[in-house]
């Protein structure tokens, strides 16, 4: 769906930049096209709406009809809007773990990515910042997701929460707590449960663990490529636990930017990160430019 965007978008571009001089009536027609190419990319309603009269605003003002390159310059003026809205954190990989122990929380739904992301954030974090960190999962439902993390814990050299049967999550987050104080970890990452749907269940027990750890930050993993939904459950889990930050996986896919935007746009939480590929390296911080490039092809 990404490719669609990207190509209609330059598709409507590259008649605007033939046909030389604009009126007010090209215009609204090339922005016609972009809303419903920003649709078909999975940007929700109301936020393809405000753009593209953000976008017209800023074409009217500035007398684009008169430029000598009028498509290039409403390609700029879409291309600098979509840097603003999803421009959000001054240093998006810049994570708050002063204080040590810091907590972070991750959340997400089951399938996310979450439990990768936590460990991929923990490698960073100890290559990138030479930091000591814990990883804890607090997957009680289901031991195969707390042997993962320990397995990758493993492979990326840190260390992970002895597994003890029969505890409950926040008595999980209770011992991390204790043992991160302990054993002189700058930072431990709490990598709670996920479900396939969000439901009261999952949100009481992530906002008793959060009561517990006081976290720093908390990150909602999310899947890129799941448009919309993506979108419902960041505004379901920021209203209900309070994020920090967005992590973006599977943007290695086909590389759509529509949930980034809606996402941006609708929680007004700043995309921290975004996932590339199943490996532990392949993590960056968001940068907006880079995502704006892609959005417009
Ligand atoms: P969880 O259930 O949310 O903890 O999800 P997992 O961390 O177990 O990830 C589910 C699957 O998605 C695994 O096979 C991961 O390797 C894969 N995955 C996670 N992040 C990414 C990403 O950014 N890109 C790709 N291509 N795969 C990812």
């Amino acid at each position: 769906m990404f490719e669609n965007l990207s190509e209609r978008l330059s598709g409507v571009f590259d008649r605007l930049t033939k046909q030389g001089a604009l009126s007010d009536d090209d215009v609204a027609t090339a922005l016609r096209e972009v809303r419903v190419a920003l649709l078909e990319a999975d940007v929700s309603l109301p936020v393809a709406r405000d753009f593209v009269k953000a976008v017209q605003a800023k074409a009217t003002g500035q007398a684009v009809t008169r430029s000598v390159t009028p498509g290039q310059q409403v390609v700029k003026i879409v291309h600098d809007e979509l840097v603003a809205v999803l421009r959000g954190a001054d240093d998006p990989g810049a994570l708050k773990i002063d204080n040590a122990p810091a907590p972070i929380l991750m959340v997400g739904l089951q399938g996310s990515g979450k439990t990768t992301t936590t460990a991929k954030l923990a490698r960073r974090l100890k290559d990138k910042n030479g930091k000591r960190v814990l990883m804890a999962s607090l997957d009680t439902n289901r031991p195969a997701a707390m042997e993962q993390l320990a397995i990758l814990g493993r492979q990326i050299g840190v260390d992970t929460l002895p597994i003890v049967k029969g505890e409950t999550a926040v008595q999980i987050a209770r011992r991390a707590k204790t043992h991160a104080s302990l054993g002189g970890y700058d930072v431990y990452m709490l990598d709670t449960a996920g479900r396939l749907h969000i439901d009261e269940v999952l949100m009481d027990e992530v906002q008793a663990v959060r009561d517990v750890a006081n976290p720093r930050e908390t990150l909602l993993v999310v899947d890129g490529l799941t448009g919309q939904d993506a979108v419902n459950v960041a505004s379901e889990f920021d209203g209900k636990v309070g994020i920090t930050g967005v992590v973006l996986t599977r943007m290695d896919g086909d590389g759509r930017g529509g949930a980034a935007l809606s996402m941006r746009a609708i929680t007004g939480k700043p995309i921290r990160f975004i996932g590339l590929g199943e490996k532990m390296d392949a993590i960056e911080p968001f940068e907006a430019e880079r995502i704006a490039g892609r959005i417009l092809g």
